[in-house]
């Protein structure tokens, strides 16, 4: 997507350990604007998949999966980051190591927002080394709902999580897919 190609060139800041900062219109200050853009783009990809349901992981998935299921009309789960060493059987779960703070931790999704019946899409930020998304299918998986795919703003396509998630049959589009940033450079497939 040029507009995000674009705007990652321009306010986009390479960091220590492959991180790309973009705090100036995702991740911390939000470009509603460009979000509809990229909201737009994710229902041309997965407007006949007949979506009821958007997951995205708090914190940076929440607006834009807010902003793209205006678009499909439908309502979003954010699952949750918890601290909680005893989860009750309410939930369903899933450890996700963290890419920017290291770690790991649960994400939790009650049980009483994903059914069966629901098609699901994934909406995430960013996709590196994919445990995230892994732990988001999993959730979607153990719910026994189905699963349309994963809208995900930037790729870093240089990390392992593109190839592994689609080699698993997992449907993965993104709108952004950076090649290389080594040096600082940034650089799109
Ligand atoms: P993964 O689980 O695929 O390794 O990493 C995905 C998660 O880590 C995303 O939800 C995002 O919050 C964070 N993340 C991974 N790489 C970057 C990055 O380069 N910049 C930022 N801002 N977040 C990232």
């Amino acid at each position: 997507m040029q507009l995000l190609e674009e705007r990652i060139l321009r306010d986009g800041k390479v960091k220590d350990g492959d991180v790309l900062k973009v705090d100036s219109f995702l991740n911390h200050q939000m470009d509603v604007k460009l979000f509809g853009e990229m909201a737009k783009e994710f229902y041309n990809l997965f407007q006949h998949d007949n979506i009821t349901k958007i997951l995205t992981i708090e914190a940076s998935g929440i607006g834009i999966a807010c902003i793209t299921a205006q678009v499909f009309s439908c309502p979003v789960i954010f699952a949750k980051k918890s601290k909680t060493k005893n989860i009750a059987g309410d939930v369903y779960t899933a450890k996700v190591e963290s890419y920017t703070h290291g770690g790991t931790y649960d994400i939790i999704v009650s049980k009483e927002f994903l059914k069966p019946e629901d098609k699901v899409l994934i909406i995430d930020d960013f996709l590196a080394n994919g445990s995230a998304l892994t732990g988001l299918v999993k959730i979607v998986m153990d719910a026994g709902a189905k699963l349309a795919g994963a809208g995900i703003a930037i790729e870093k396509a240089f990390q392992p999580g593109g190839s592994l998630l689609r080699s698993q049959g997992v449907r993965v589009e993104s709108l952004a897919k950076i090649k290389s940033m080594s040096g600082g450079a940034i650089e799109f497939c």
